[in-house]
């Protein structure tokens, strides 16, 4: 049978489960045994080089020449003692995903034989010739180079004979091409404000990280069933498609069992990602059949964001040999539940303490409060500009569809933490207060086991959740950099302006704990539009927030408009994250990304209508005019016929439809690729364009309904959803 629909069925149904096997029962064997991590760095290296290299880990210096060669020359070792023939920096171009180039170890010798070389050059840059990434016009073609340099904060790691190498990614004039460039900007500039903040309270913190814990949510499809959909293949998503009779309705997926074949894969998921140093704790079913998550325990956070991108890798490798397909779309499937990558965000000292843990005593709870009023502050003050970050052409089917975090941002707190601000707020706490007794008497006791940690809100974009906050609306495929960058410079920003303020008020000669008291009062104030406790899902939260002034920006091209207003080129000059000319080449980027994105899917829904839904609908409209003109024949009347001839008749409808509306959207295409301006481009492209995909799908779905199921060539979402 010609109907690649059937023949994915039979494969499904022939699939075994392979085989999965640990290297050992105990993981602490294999943990890391691909990662060229500080013991074997130590185990290969001079004492000298150890500790230059160390520093370089714990505090950002440079690291010399020689020393660099010591490295390149012990990874070199390491990496062919396990089998590696090859090496490549490993770097995070704005297309969102990861790129590398490898090079082979070897080296013509010059006598006719060959030798395994590594130098420390080759270590510490490479010229990836990479004048097709995006670049936002910051490397026109004569200024041809960008290079990479390596981050010795991330290990080298092994992904099979190739030694991978993290680095970043910058042109030749300097302005990073990349995404963890920003991020470690902006995590050196929150390093730095924390600590002179954490200074008030304890003189022994010098260096303050932030931890990150990322839950990736994901679909699993048979591989035979997603080969057969052009439109998941292509686009990532599911362009047509009537829902599964059952699909979430009996909310029996979450938490369920796991069926044995998607077991298989997570097993060797879990096993492949710790030989990595991915330290991957969790699995379970989320609520859309076939939906599923994962999740490692939080680690500095730009590890953890190297871990992320490589674990996404890992997952499509690994599904790859279980015949399974990995969708990390935001909403491959409409009509069920998005997926998204909550980002569990805290902030760590060096000795040990996590500043957004409630404390013991009432001056560790001033310090706490201090960092928990100050990230609320700045995410109230730069809500736009978070919600630029997880802004994209994919996120935007999931914020704001009805089970997902819409794109308004707010922030929960729970009902004790909220009183606790609520009673500073109102409390006696002035700058004229004579003693210190009086304030700690002012302050509310922040308890230390909060209880709504257990019965959180779900639906809330940032939610506190007892030491750390959860942005919850960052896009299951997006790179956690975009948002993470966000975040800790705007919270660097703010805990910069909480330490002028406190200064202003030390030098009138406050008292210390006074003054910090003011500050948080009139912070908490100042930010209150943003604390929402209620139901964010629901259309009065969306009227409620307009009336406090709350942006509610649904669609990516205005969400970046923040990107370049002068309000946030100062920020990101004073942070030093991004330069004027880097934010408007992203901005440029992520407009561009998302056009073109429309504009794949706008043609694949085009060829799709053309090519397979109207023959095949005509097909069996044929089927039945035969039919019919059998039954006049044979001499029956007219409503022994009427059954076929309603449809037959709804299949015209539906197949006229949806034929004008595709010529019409393809002329709505044409007028936007001629716009210039690549903003009212993408606005075209979403207002003009967009507009058609639900109403053309709308009756390709009802085509779906009618046609005869052995006709319907397209994988069913039944099929697509529930058979494993
Ligand atoms: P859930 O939100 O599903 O209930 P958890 O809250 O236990 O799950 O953890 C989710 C993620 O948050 C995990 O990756 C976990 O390691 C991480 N996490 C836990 N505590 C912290 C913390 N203090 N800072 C950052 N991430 C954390
Ligand atoms: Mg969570």
């Amino acid at each position: 049978m010609s109907n690649l629909r059937f023949q994915a069925l039979n494969t499904v149904l022939s699939r075994t489960i392979p085989e999965v096997k640990a290297p050992s029962d105990k993981v602490s064997d294999f943990y890391a045994c691909n990662v060229f991590d500080k013991k074997k760095i130590k185990e290969y290296l001079s004492k000298d080089a150890f500790d230059s290299v160390n520093d370089s880990i714990v505090h950002g210096t440079r690291i010399e020449r020689d020393i660099a060669e010591q490295v390149a020359s012990a990874m070199k070792s390491w990496a062919i003692a396990q089998g590696a023939t090859h090496y490549t920096h490993w770097f995070q171009p704005l297309t969102g995903t990861t790129a590398e180039k490898h090079d082979s170890f070897f080296e013509p010798a010059g006598d006719g034989t060959a030798i395994e070389k590594f130098s420390g050059d080759a270590l510490a840059q490479q010229e990836p010739d990479a004048s097709s990434f995006p670049n936002g016009g910051i490397r026109s073609t004569f200024e041809a180079r960008g290079y990479t340099a390596w981050d010795p904060s991330s290990p080298a790691f092994l992904m099979g004979k190739t030694l991978c190498i993290p680095t970043v990614f910058v042109s030749y004039t300097g302005e990073s091409l990349d995404n963890k460039a920003p991020l470690l900007k902006a995590l050196s500039a929150l390093d730095k404000a924390a600590v002179s903040v954490a200074q008030f309270f304890d003189k022994s913190i010098e260096k303050v990280n932030a931890s990150l814990g990322i839950e990736q949510e994901y679909f699993l499809v048979d591989l035979a069933l997603f080969n057969a959909r052009p439109d998941l293949y292509l686009t990532g998503r599911a362009l047509f498609g009537h829902m599964s009779a059952k699909n979430q309705q009996l909310e029996d997926h979450y938490f369920g069992s796991i069926p044995d074949r998607v077991l298989a894969f997570m097993q060797e998921l879990e096993i492949e990602s710790i030989k990595l140093g991915i330290p991957l704790k969790t699995r379970h079913n989320e609520v859309a059949p076939s939906q599923f998550e994962c999740a490692p325990i939080y680690e500095e956070i730009n590890l953890a964001i190297d871990h992320n991108q490589l674990l996404m890798d890992l997952m499509d490798k690994v599904a790859r040999r279980h015949n399974f397909k990995v969708l990390l779309h935001e909403k491959p499937f409409a009509g069920v539940n998005g997926s998204g990558k909550h980002n569990n965000w805290s902030l760590i000292t060096n000795t040990g303490k996590n500043l957004l843990s409630p404390g013991k005593t009432p001056k560790n709870n001033l310090m706490f409060l201090t960092f928990f009023v100050n990230t609320i502050k700045a995410v109230h003050d730069y809500a736009d500009l978070l919600r630029a970050s997880i802004a994209s052409v994919s996120n935007d089917h999931r914020l704001g569809a009805n089970e997902a975090p819409p794109a308004i941002i707010s922030i929960f707190l729970g009902t004790q933490l909220n009183d606790v601000l609520d009673e500073i707020e109102t409390s006696r706490v002035t700058s004229k207060m004579k003693n210190e007794a009086s304030l700690w008497t002012n302050i509310p006791k922040v308890p230390q086991i909060l209880l709504d940690n257990t019965d959180r809100n779900r639906t809330s974009p940032f939610a506190f959740t007892g030491n750390k906050f959860e942005l919850r609306a960052v896009g299951s495929s997006a790179n956690s950099a975009n948002p993470m960058t966000i975040l800790n410079m705007i919270v660097a920003d703010q805990l910069n302006k909480f330490k002028v303020d406190v200064d202003k008020l030390l030098k009138k000669g406050e008292k210390k704990d006074v003054a910090i008291m003011t500050v948080i009062k009139r912070y908490i104030k100042e930010s209150k539009a943003i604390r929402f406790e209620g139901n964010g899902y629901s259309d009065e939260w969306a009227q409620e927030a307009e009336a406090r002034g709350l942006s509610n920006i649904k669609t990516t091209p205005k969400a970046l408009d923040v990107l370049i207003t002068e309000k946030t080129e100062k920020l990101f000059e004073e942070s030093g994250v991004y330069s004027k000319r880097e934010a408007h080449a992203r901005h440029e980027i992520l407009l561009e990304s998302y056009y073109k994105k429309l504009q794949i899917e706008a043609r694949v829904m085009g060829e799709l209508v053309n090519n397979v839904i109207i023959p095949a609908s005509v097909a069996y409209q044929t089927d039945l005019i035969t039919n019919v003109k059998g039954l006049k024949e044979i001499g029956l009347k007219e409503d022994s016929y009427a059954a076929q001839m309603e449809i037959i008749t709804k299949i015209s409808d539906h197949v006229n439809f949806i034929r004008t509306n595709v010529k019409e959207m393809i002329n709505a295409r044409k007028e936007a690729n001629v716009i210039e301006d690549v903003r009212e481009k993408s606005i075209a492209y979403d207002e003009k364009v967009k507009s058609y995909f639900e109403p053309i799908r709308y009756h390709v779905d009802k085509l779906e309904q009618l046609i005869a199921d052995d006709k319907w060539p397209l994988p069913k979402f039944r099929e697509l959803l529930f058979i494993k």
